[in-house]
């Protein structure tokens, strides 16, 4: 959030109440996608032990999906650099980013399937991204 050329600020977030708002979204798009999985039949399993912790995974297809949210892990469309502490934050996404690429890298290895969905395609387009995870695993539309 920046300020205005006339110093007028505007009201600003602290960074844990930025932080708080950012980490809640993406759990609630982590529930919506659960949701809508569970309507499309589609049983998952959550907290399997795999590389980078999945949000959730099917483990007899082998298929690990991540809901990225769009701050952590720099989506092009929506992710902006904080004004405040910007090295910190260039320094802490760009890990992130590192580490998601390994993770993939690993879990690819061990024969896994990832599937990584930004938290703004659960809400804009939500059966797309069933779709993209039902064809991982090769089947859609319920049991
Ligand atoms: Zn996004």
């Amino acid at each position: 959030m920046q300020q205005t050329k006339a110093g007028r600020p505007r009201h600003r977030l602290t960074k844990s109440e930025q932080m708080a708002r950012v980490r809640s979204r993406n759990t609630e798009a982590e529930f919506i996608l659960r949701r809508a999985l569970w309507r499309h039949g589609l049983r998952y399993r959550l907290h399997v032990k795999l590389p980078g912790s999945p949000d959730l995974a099917f483990v007899r297809a082998k298929v690990a999906v991540f809901v990225d949210g769009c701050f952590w892990h720099a989506c092009p469309g929506h992710y902006r650099a904080p004004v405040q502490n910007a090295d910190f934050w260039r320094h802490k996404i760009q890990q992130n980013i590192a580490r998601d690429r390994r993770v993939d890298g690993e879990l690819a290895t061990l024969g896994w399937i990832v599937v990584r969905v930004w938290e703004h395609e659960l809400r804009g387009d939500l059966e797309g991204a069933v779709r993209i995870i039902s064809d991982a695993i090769g089947r859609y539309g319920g049991d």
